[in-house]
């Protein structure tokens, strides 16, 4: 199975192969065919199994021949969760768009909302937007949904858990009737079937095997240890350890940092990565990490989903 054979244009075909793809997953071989097509569709699909690109390649494709939207119009609408995972969606749509003359941005919150207002002024073909951001847009005049063809949502299960449904549901309102729409969820639970059943029509779902499956390349290590002695001991195993990454989750924003400041304490490059820090610092934590200038990444359950780190080494929950 090549890309060629799912249907998409030389241009993308190159961009994938410049991307080092050799074969589409097997997300991407049920849902390019599907998306190019027209049709809505659901699919049951986590983190790590392509899919961003399932739903980006075809949506380019689609708006690829198209004249540039008027200012302040867009034709397609992708709604993310986090600030992080709209940001990554949008640096995953640039660069497959490398090879056409498609315009994307992103907006979300926790910046300034002047510079996404001008950019939306340009005219926009795919938005890439966390809810609560969006609905300021409009709600300033700074979008139009009249030329809107295709609404994606990313992370739907996370999006409910988030607390976003009503804004959701408001979006929706304001979008026109006649649109494909495409929602990925990584669990398939009766909530995310009643947002289906309102959002989509006639929907095609695809629901893969869980990317869990991968789970026996995984070791997994269980350290009973004292409450209070936790950070000690993971202080211990970091510098006892070969790890050039490391992501550790805790339950709390306060024992993320308080963790941070024992590693830093330490002389250990950490930083931490939740809903009360700037969104300055938490793309400079994010970047850090990804670039290897920062060794450990604290974060809550706000990093917990969708962020791609390639070739992770070391994940600990503490
Ligand atoms: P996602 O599930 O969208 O978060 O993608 C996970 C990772 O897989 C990203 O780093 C993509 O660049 C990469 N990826 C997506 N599709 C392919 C493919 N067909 N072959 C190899 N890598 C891919």
């Amino acid at each position: 199975m090549s890309f060629c054979a799912l249907g998409l244009c030389t241009e993308l075909v190159n961009t994938v192969a410049e991307k080092g793809y050799i074969t589409p997953s097997p997300i991407q071989q049920e849902a390019i065919p599907a998306i190019l097509s027209k049709q809505d569709l659901i699919a049951i699909a986590q983190t790590g199994t392509g899919k961003t690109a399932s739903f980006s390649l075809p949506i380019l494709q689609l708006l690829a021949d198209m004249p540039r939207p008027e200012p302040n119009c867009i034709r397609a609408l992708i709604i993310a969760p986090t600030r992080e995972l709209a940001a990554q969606v949008a640096q995953n749509v640039e660069q497959y768009s490398q090879n056409l003359k498609v315009r994307s941005t992103a907006v979300f919150g926790g910046v300034r909302i002047e510079p996404q207002k001008y950019a939306l002024a340009q005219g926009v073909d795919i938005l890439i937007a966390t809810p609560g951001r969006l609905v300021d847009l409009y709600e300033q005049g700074a979008i139009n949904f009249d030329l809107l063809e295709i609404l994606v949502l990313d992370e739907a299960d996370r999006m409910l858990d988030l607390g976003f449904v009503d804004h959701i549901h408001h979006i929706q309102k304001l979008l026109p009737e006649k649109r494909q729409t495409l929602l990925f969820s990584a669990t398939f639970s009766k909530e995310i079937k009643t947002l289906a059943n309102t959002m989509l029509s006639n929907p095609m779902t695809i629901e893969l095997a869980k990317a869990n499956d991968h789970i026996e390349k995984i070791t997994q290590v269980l350290h009973p240890v004292d409450k209070e002695r936790k950070n000690e001991l993971l202080i211990h195993l970091i510098e006892n350890n070969d790890w050039s990454q490391i992501l550790v989750f805790t339950r709390t924003k306060r024992g993320a940092d308080g963790l941070r400041n024992e590693l830093e304490a330490k002389g250990i490059v950490a930083e931490s990565i939740h809903a009360n820090r700037t969104q300055q610092a938490r793309t400079l934590a994010l970047n850090g990490f990804r670039s290897g200038t920062i060794k450990v990444l604290i974060g809550t359950d706000l990093a917990a989903r969708g962020i791609d780190i390639q070739q992770l080494p070391c994940v600990i929950n503490i």
